[in-house]
C-alpha cells in the first residue's frame, strides 16, 4: 500500500455505498466518506452510516463521516422529462410560480425554487445555468418574472443548479431543510458538517449555536463558493474548524480563471491558522466513465498537494462513476509520489515556520517541538492531546517527521481523520501525573516497535493548555 499524508475525501452514492464498495475505497486510500444531503432520504443515510460503521470494523480503519447539507442552491422546479432546449439569443422566462416549464408558440416559461429571485436580481445580471452551460442574460423583471435572453444555447432540465454570479442572493444560508438534515446528523454522530453556500462568519456562527444547542461540538466545514466568501476569507476560515475550496459552485460565481488563486489563497490562509482544507469538485472528472484519468487532471491534484492542502475530495467519481476505488486509488498513488518528492527539498516542505501565525505560547510550543524534531532528526513527534489541537498544528509544519497522535477521546480520533499527515492515532487514556504519563507513551511505544530502537522522539503534550515538551531516546 502507498503510505500518504494528504487525506482522500469520497463522496458516497449508488456506485460506492455498500459494506463492499465502502472496504473498497478504504483499501484504496479514503480517509473520510462524504454524505451528501442534496441527495437521498434519511433511510438511505442512516443505511450508509451503518455500513460505513460495518466497513470500518471490516478494515479496523477509522473512516470520518462528513454531512454536507445542501444550502439554498437555487434550482429549475419542474419540467418535461426531455427538459427544453434554448437557442442561442432566444428569450425566455423563468418564474418563482409552481408550474411545470413549457414550450409554447408565444413564450417559453421555466419554473424555479426560489422565490424572492425578482427582488435579490437586477436587469443586466448574468444567470447561468446546469454548472454554466447555459448562459443568459436578465433582460427584464417582472413581480414574480425575470425575463432572459440566451447567450449560448443548451437544455434546461428539472434540478439544474442555477447561479447568479453578479448578484447577490439574500436566501438564508442555513434553509428549513437544513436544519432537518442537521438533527439526523447530529443524532447519527456525523464528525464533520460542512455548510454550503456560507457568505460570511455569522453563517458559522449561526450553525455552531444550533449544534450546541443540542449539546454537541461538531466541528463545522465552510464551503467556499460564493463570491460574497471569497470577500470574507480569513474571518471565515478563523471561525470555522475547517474549509472546503467547493470548486463547482466557485466557478460559476466567480470567472472559474480566478477559481486556481482563490483556491491557492484558501489553502495558504487554512495552513497558517492550522485549520483543515478540502480541495474538491471534478478532480478526477473523467474517470466518472474512464479506468483512467487524464494528465491534466493528474496534475491538478498533484499541484494541490504540492500547495500543502490537507485533503482532496472525489464527488461524481465515487459517488455514481464506473471506478470509484480506482479513483481513490490514484490520488493515494497522486499524493505519495507527490511527497515523497517534497520532502527531499527543504524548499517544497518548510513553508510555514514563516507563514503561521505565533501570537499565543500554545503556538510558539507547536512550532517549537516541530522545530527540535527537525534538529534532533528525531523518528517521530509525540502528540498528546484532549480536542486535536496539538495534532492539527504540528501537522500544520509538514516537517515530514512521522506523527503519533495519543487521545483519550474516539471523537478526537475521528476528528483527526481529515488532518494532513495525522495518520497513527491511538485512543488511550494515561495516567494525569505529567511524569508517569510520559513513561507510559514510551513504554507504549517502544512495545509496540512504532519508533526503531536508537531513535529520538520529541513528545508534546495538551499545547492548547499547559504544555510540555521532551525528547526521549528509544
Ligand atoms: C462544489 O460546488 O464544488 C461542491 C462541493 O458542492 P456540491 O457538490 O454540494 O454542489
Amino acid at each position: 500500500m502507498f503510505q500518504k499524508n494528504t487525506k482522500v475525501v469520497c463522496t458516497l452514492g449508488p456506485a460506492s455505498d455498500s459494506v463492499n464498495g465502502i472496504v473498497a475505497l478504504i483499501k484504496a486510500g479514503m480517509n473520510v466518506s462524504r454524505l451528501n444531503f442534496s441527495h437521498g432520504t434519511y433511510e438511505d443515510h442512516a443505511k450508509l452510516i451503518q455500513n460505513i460503521h460495518k466497513a470500518e470494523s471490516l478494515t479496523k480503519t477509522r473512516i470520518g463521516i462528513l454531512q454536507d447539507l445542501q444550502g439554498p442552491k437555487i434550482r429549475i422546479g419542474a419540467m418535461p422529462e426531455e427538459g427544453i432546449h434554448i437557442k442561442k439569443d432566444e428569450v425566455f422566462t423563468i418564474t418563482t410560480k409552481e408550474i411545470t416549464g413549457e414550450r409554447t408558440k408565444n413564450k417559453i416559461i421555466i419554473p424555479l425554487t426560489y422565490k424572492n429571485i425578482c427582488r435579490d436580481v437586477k436587469t443586466n445580471a448574468t444567470v447561468l445555468i446546469n454548472d454554466g452551460l447555459l448562459e443568459a442574460i436578465v433582460i427584464k423583471k417582472k413581480k414574480d418574472e425575470l425575463v432572459l435572453k440566451a447567450k449560448t444555447s443548451g437544455i434546461i432540465k428539472h434540478g439544474n443548479g442555477i447561479n447568479f454570479p453578479s448578484s447577490t442572493i439574500s436566501a438564508k444560508t442555513i434553509t428549513e431543510k437544513d436544519l432537518k438534515d442537521l438533527e439526523f446528523g447530529l443524532k447519527n454522530n456525523v464528525d464533520f458538517i460542512a455548510l454550503s453556500f456560507v457568505k460570511s462568519k455569522k453563517d458559522i456562527e449561526e450553525l455552531r449555536a444550533l449544534i450546541q444547542k443540542k449539546g454537541k461540538n461538531t466541528p463545522i466545514i465552510a464551503k467556499i463558493e460564493r463570491h460574497e466568501a471569497v470577500a470574507h476569507l480569513k474571518e471565515i476560515i478563523k471561525s470555522a474548524d475547517g474549509v472546503m475550496v467547493a470548486r463547482g459552485d466557485l466557478g460559476t460565481d466567480i470567472p472559474p480563471e480566478h477559481v486556481p488563486l482563490v483556491q491557492k489563497r484558501i489553502i495558504n490562509i487554512a495552513n497558517k491558522y492550522g485549520k483543515p482544507v478540502i480541495t474538491a469538485t471534478q478532480v478526477l472528472q473523467s474517470m466518472v466513465k474512464n479506468p483512467i484519468p487524464t494528465r491534466a487532471e493528474i496534475s491538478d491534484a498533484a499541484n494541490a498537494v504540492f500547495d500543502h492542502t490537507d485533503a482532496i475530495m472525489l464527488s461524481n467519481e465515487t459517488a455514481v462513476g464506473k471506478y470509484p476505488a480506482k479513483a481513490a486509488l490514484v490520488l493515494t498513488k497522486v499524493a505519495h509520489s507527490v511527497e515523497q518528492e517534497m520532502q527531499k527539498h527543504e524548499e517544497l516542505k518548510e513553508f510555514t515556520f514563516s507563514n503561521t501565525q505565533k501570537t499565543r505560547s500554545s503556538l510558539i510550543a507547536c512550532e517549537n517541538a516541530c522545530d527540535l524534531a527537525l534538529r534532533a532528526k528525531a523518528g517521530a513527534m509525540v502528540a498528546y492531546t484532549d480536542d486535536g489541537f496539538t495534532s492539527r498544528q504540528i501537522a500544520k509544519y509538514r516537517i515530514y517527521t512521522p506523527i503519533i497522535t495519543f487521545t483519550s477521546s474516539e471523537k478526537t480520533a475521528r476528528e483527526l481523520t481529515l488532518v494532513w499527515g495525522i495518520n497513527k492515532v491511538f485512543v488511550k487514556k494515561f495516567q494525569e501525573d505529567a511524569n508517569k504519563k510520559l513513561k507510559n507513551i514510551v513504554d507504549f511505544i517502544a512495545r509496540e516497535h512504532l519508533v526503531k530502537k536508537g531513535q529520538k522522539i520529541v513528545i508534546i503534550c495538551n499545547a492548547s493548555s499547559t504544555s510540555t515538551i521532551s525528547t526521549y531516546k528509544l
